[in-house]
């Protein structure tokens, strides 16, 4: 008998028919004397549209009332499952997230989990209930309902998993494991069988959204085994594990692309002590995270820096920097949203030279320029038009040997 979190996402429980689905496999395993914890998406679509219904009353939907309102995405799909259950006979009980005491920070649509008290869950499941948990939200101390960002549930799903000392946390989503590639954009990325928490963690913060990075950071901080799986069908997926335990280590495991950045450059910036603070002092205090930053010197004593931002915030930040090219006596300030970091992760980097120009050749011969270029010890990405982001990735997967 093992202790199990099954979280599915937002397909696995699309519309009753695939809600179904879902009773019966959380079924199968609690009929197999498995203690079953469900931690539940919102449907496909779902929160996307509560979105929209706050934009159309709102110009600036407020903080608070937006998680108010997504929350109940998830509270509608518990709540079913639950029905559904205890409707096919079985012992079955639904949990918000602040029934569940899933306790985060105040930070509105981003929130943290500071801790999660399982009394609750484990006197449910101890009277041999099938325990059904909304994902993607909590609680903060003062009481509020709280969102944990998008994909959310990810997390909701590793961190009750960690709280419970869960067996295994299986994640099950539209496609069969984590791939070389997305296997949506790359037709010939292959299925992995197991990856490390690091490369996981890399690969999700580098584009791969088939796990919250989030979510990856707690499963390799607990220690938790997580299986991403298929909801329809019984294939063994992938395993996120630690990294000794994974049998084959590649130089190039695997490959992202990130269509979620945007472009800023401030030309002729003076090259003086304490400019780079005055550019990204108040974009960090606006809550805008850079992601890659490069600077070029030129002989007039002056520079160019150029640094990405998430696509969301390409308008405010823009209208930030204009005003410090101002103050700083800056040439000009430009940008660009239709561009991609395309990324090659894996831990057999540490030990391999020649990766980075393998793929700047690779690009090259398919004329693909390179805008900017980062590196760390397990990846190297590559800034490129957005236009060539599918291609990009396709290219790389064939050139570091990972086709099917
Ligand atoms: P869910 O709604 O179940 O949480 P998501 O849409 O969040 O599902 O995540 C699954 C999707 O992640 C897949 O449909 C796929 O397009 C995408 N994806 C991106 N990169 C990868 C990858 N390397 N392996 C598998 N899926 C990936
Ligand atoms: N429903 C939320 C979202 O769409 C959370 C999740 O699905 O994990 O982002
Ligand atoms: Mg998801």
């Amino acid at each position: 008998m093992a202790l199990v979190v099954k979280k599915f996402g937002g397909t696995s429980v699309a519309d009753t028919k695939h809600i179904r689905n879902v009773a019966k496999r959380v079924r199968n395993s609690h009929q197999n004397g498995d203690d079953v914890v469900v931690i539940l998406s919102a449907m496909a679509g779902m929160t996307d549209h509560l979105i929209g219904l706050a934009n159309a009353v709102a110009e600036t939907p407020d903080r608070r009332e937006l998680d108010v309102l997504l929350a109940t995405g998830e509270q509608t799909t518990a709540a079913l499952l639950a029905m559904m259950l205890k409707d096919m006979g079985y012992k079955a009980h639904s949990l918000l997230g602040h029934q569940a005491e899933v306790v985060t920070d105040c930070e509105y649509g981003n929130a943290r989990i500071l801790e999660i008290g399982t009394n609750r869950i484990k006197r449910l499941l101890a009277e041999s209930n099938i325990v059904v948990i909304a994902g993607f939200q909590g609680v903060d101390i003062k009481g509020n309902i709280t969102t944990l960002g998008r994909g959310g549930s990810d997390t909701s799903a590793v961190a009750i998993a960690a709280a419970l000392n869960a067996d295994v946390c299986e994640i099950y989503t539209d496609v069969d494991g984590i791939y070389t590639a997305d296997p949506n954009i790359c037709p010939r990325a292959k299925k992995i069988k197991e990856i490390s928490y690091d490369e996981m963690l890399n690969m999700a913060s580098l584009g791969a959204k088939v796990l919250q990075i989030r979510s990856v950071g707690v499963a390799k901080k607990y220690n938790i085994p997580v299986h991403v799986r298929s909801s329809f069908s019984e294939e063994e997926g992938t395993m996120v594990v630690q990294e000794d335990c994974v049998m084959e280590q590649l130089v190039v495991s695997g490959v992202t692309h990130d269509l979620d950045q945007a472009r800023i450059t401030l030309r002729k910036v003076p090259d003086q002590p304490g400019i780079a603070a005055k550019i990204f002092s108040p974009i960090s205090e606006a809550g805008i995270l850079v992601d890659m930053i490069i600077q070029n010197t030129r002989a007039s004593g002056q520079t160019d820096l150029t640094f990405t931002v998430p696509k969301a915030d390409y308008k405010r930040a823009m209208d930030i920097q204009k005003r410090v090219a101002e103050k700083i006596g800056a040439q000009k300030v430009f940008g660009d949203p239709d561009i991609a970091k395309v990324s090659v992760i894996g831990v057999g980097m540490k030990n391999h030279s020649g990766v980075a120009s393998l793929m700047f050749n690779a690009l090259a011969r398919d004329n693909i320029n390179i805008i900017m270029i980062s590196t760390s010890e397990i990846r190297i990405s590559c800034i490129i038009e957005e236009k060539y982001a599918e291609l990009a990735v396709r290219v790389l997967h064939t050139t570091f040997g990972l086709d099917a």
